[in-house]
C-alpha cells in the first residue's frame, strides 16, 4: 500500500476519481490489487467467469479446484498478451523480456536447453538496410552528440530548387527525422515497392548464404550442409523514413547428431570470416520486382548499400576496437525494437507526419492501380499488390516482426505455455508464493494431472475507468521501480 501515496491522480474526471475512491475502499481492496500484479498491471485484460479442476489423471481424484465466483469482482483477469507498447506497456514489457530471452539464448546458450557452447560458434550481427529513396532528415547516432544532419557547403540544391544541406543536430525524436529534403523528389513508389517486397529480400538473403559458404569451401550445397548449417534470428524495425530494415544474429553450427543437438560447425572457420560472407551474400540479392500494371515502373530491388555486419563473441567488451560485439549485448538490443510498430512511429497525439501521410497515400495508389489494371467484372488474374491496401498501415511491410529459423532456439510458444503455468501456480497458492521445484516437476510429468477448463469470456478491460486509470498509475511506478532497480545492478556490475 505504501505505492500509493506516489499516484499520480491529476487530470481524472470526478467519475473516475468516485470509482477509484469506492475501489480503494473495499474491503476485497488487497486482494484485488494482487490480481491487478498478478496480470503484471495489464491496460486492457480479458475478463473470464468460470472455474478449473485440476486432475490425478490416474486416480481421478480432485487435486485442487478454482473458481472466479471466489475472486472480487468475480471475474479472473488474464492478460492481453499484446506486443505493442502503445496497446500495452505491460503486456509489452513482457513480449519484449521474452524476445530477449529467446535471442540470448540463442546467442549465448546456457538457458531454455540451448549449451553454453553456441557462444563460441561463429556468429555475426547485421543490420539490413533499404537503399536510399532520396535524402531525408537524419537524427543524430545514440551517444553522438555532435552529428550533423547533412553538412554540406557548396550549398547543393535539388532541381526544384529546394536545399539538400543541413546543418542542424536532430534529436531522436525531432519531428524533422526522416522528413524527406524534398518530398517531390523522394521516390515514394520505390519506398512501398521495396517495402512490400522486403520478406522476398530476406528471404534470398536466406538461401544466399548457405551458397556462399558452399562455394567458399569449394563443395556443393548439400556437401556444405553435412558440415556447417546457418541458423539465424532476425527482427524487423521501422527506420524514421518509415522503411524497414532488419537486424538478425546469424550463427553456425555442425549438423546435429544423436548426443548433440547444437555442436560445432565441422570446419574451422571464426566469426570474422562468416561477417565477410554475410557481407557477400547480402550484396549478392536482387529481386526484379512485378510491375504494379502498365502505368508503373518496374523496380530492381536490392539492400542498401551499407551493410553493418559485426562478429559476436563472448570476448567482446563494451567497445571492442575491432567493432565486435558481446552476445547480449546483441539481444538486449534486438528485443529492444520488437516491440515497435508504424503506429508508434505515428502516433496520434504527435502533429501528423507528412512523409508518412504520403507513403499511405502511395500505398493506395499503388493498390488502386493494381485493380484497375483489370476490365471491371472479369475474374482478375493474380496480381502481387492486389492486397497492398490491406497493408496500408503497416506501410506495406507485411512480413513478421520477430523470426527466427528452426533451429536457432526454443519458441516463443514454449516460453509463453511455462510462464502461463508458473502464474497459473502462482494465482493457485493462497500466499502468492510459487514452489518452482514442484511446477518443473508438474511441467516434467505433465501427463500425471489433467486440467479441465471451464471458462467463459466476459469481456475486455477492467471493471471502471477509475479502476483502469489505478492499474495504469500502478504499473508505472512498477516499472520505474524495475528499472532503477537494474541501473542499480547495472552499476554495481560495472565499479566490480
Ligand atoms: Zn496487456
Ligand atoms: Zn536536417
Ligand atoms: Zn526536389
Amino acid at each position: 500500500m505504501s505505492e500509493l501515496g506516489e499516484l499520480d491522480l491529476s487530470g481524472i474526471t470526478t467519475a473516475q476519481e468516485r470509482q477509484i475512491l469506492d475501489r480503494l475502499l473495499r474491503g476485497d481492496f488487497d486482494q484485488w490489487a494482487e490480481q491487478a500484479a498478478r496480470v503484471g498491471h495489464c491496460a486492457h485484460p480479458i475478463r473470464l467467469t468460470g472455474q478449473q479442476h485440476t486432475v490425478q489423471a490416474a486416480t481421478g481424484s480432485i487435486r485442487s479446484t478454482f473458481a472466479s465466483a471466489s475472486l472480487p469482482d468475480k471475474v479472473l483477469y488474464v492478460r492481453c498478451n499484446n506486443r505493442r507498447a502503445s496497446c500495452c506497456p505491460s503486456c509489452s514489457r513482457t513480449y519484449q523480456g521474452d524476445t530477449w530471452h529467446l535471442l540470448k539464448a540463442g546467442a549465448a546458450g546456457g538457458d531454455k536447453g540451448v549449451p553454453d557452447s553456441v557462444a563460441s560458434h561463429p556468429m555475426v550481427f547485421a543490420t539490413l538496410t533499404a537503399p536510399s529513396f532520396g535524402p531525408v532528415h537524419a537524427a543524430k547516432k545514440p551517444g553522438s552528440k555532435t552529428q550533423r544532419c547533412r553538412p554540406r557547403t557548396r550549398g547543393e540544391v535539388c532541381r526544384h530548387g529546394k536545399s539538400l544541406s543541413c546543418m542542424e543536430i536532430h534529436a531522436e525524436h525531432d519531428l524533422l527525422a526522416g522528413q524527406p529534403f524534398c518530398a517531390d523528389c523522394y521516390d515514394y513508389d520505390g519506398h512501398v515497392i521495396w517495402q512490400w517486397w522486403a520478406p522476398e529480400l530476406w528471404r534470398r538473403f536466406t538461401i544466399a548464404l548457405p551458397r556462399f559458404i558452399a562455394k567458399w569451401l569449394r563443395v556443393t550445397r548439400t556437401q556444405a550442409r553435412k558440415l556447417v548449417r546457418v541458423s539465424f534470428a532476425k527482427v524487423g524495425e521501422y527506420q524514421a523514413r518509415g522503411v524497414i530494415h532488419f537486424h538478425a544474429i546469424i550463427r553456425l553450427d555442425g549438423p546435429p547428431t544423436d548426443d548433440e543437438d547444437f555442436p560445432s560447425p565441422l570446419v574451422d572457420v571464426d566469426s570474422g570470416w562468416l561477417t565477410e560472407l554475410v557481407e557477400q551474400a547480402v550484396g549478392s540479392v536482387e529481386y526484379q520486382a512485378p510491375v504494379v500494371s502498365g502505368a508503373a515502373p518496374g523496380y530492381r530491388l536490392r539492400f542498401g548499400v551499407q551493410v553493418d555486419a559485426r562478429p559476436v563473441h563472448r570476448r567482446a567488451g563494451r567497445d571492442d576496437l575491432s567493432g565486435a560485439i558481446h552476445p547480449e549485448t546483441v539481444a538486449a538490443y534486438i528485443a529492444k525494437y520488437s516491440t515497435k510498430s508504424a503506429a508508434d512511429l505515428d502516433p496520434g497525439v504527435r502533429p501528423a507526419n507528412p512523409h508518412l501521410a504520403r507513403v499511405r497515400a502511395t500505398v493506395a495508389q499503388l493498390a488502386e492501380l493494381a485493380y484497375g489494371t483489370y476490365p471491371p467484372g472479369l475474374p482478375k488474374p493474380p496480381n502481387p499488390y492486389l492486397l497492398l491496401g490491406k497493408w496500408a498501415h503497416m506501410l506495406a511491410f507485411r512480413g513478421h516482426f520477430a523470426s527466427k529459423s528452426r533451429r536457432y532456439a526454443t519458441t516463443m510458444g514454449r516460453l509463453r505455455s511455462a510462464r502461463r503455468r508458473f502464474e497459473h501456480a502462482r494465482a493457485f497458492s493462497p500466499d502468492g508464493g510459487v514452489d518452482i521445484a514442484a511446477l518443473n516437476q508438474e511441467l516434467a510429468d505433465d501427463e500425471a494431472t489433467l486440467v479441465i477448463n471451464d471458462w467463459r469470456f466476459v469481456g475486455t478491460g477492467w471493471n471502471t475507468p477509475g479502476d483502469a486509470v489505478l492499474v495504469a498509475e500502478t504499473s508505472a511506478i512498477a516499472r520505474e521501480h524495475a528499472g532503477a532497480g537494474r541501473a542499480q545492478s547495472r552499476n554495481t556490475r560495472t565499479t566490480k
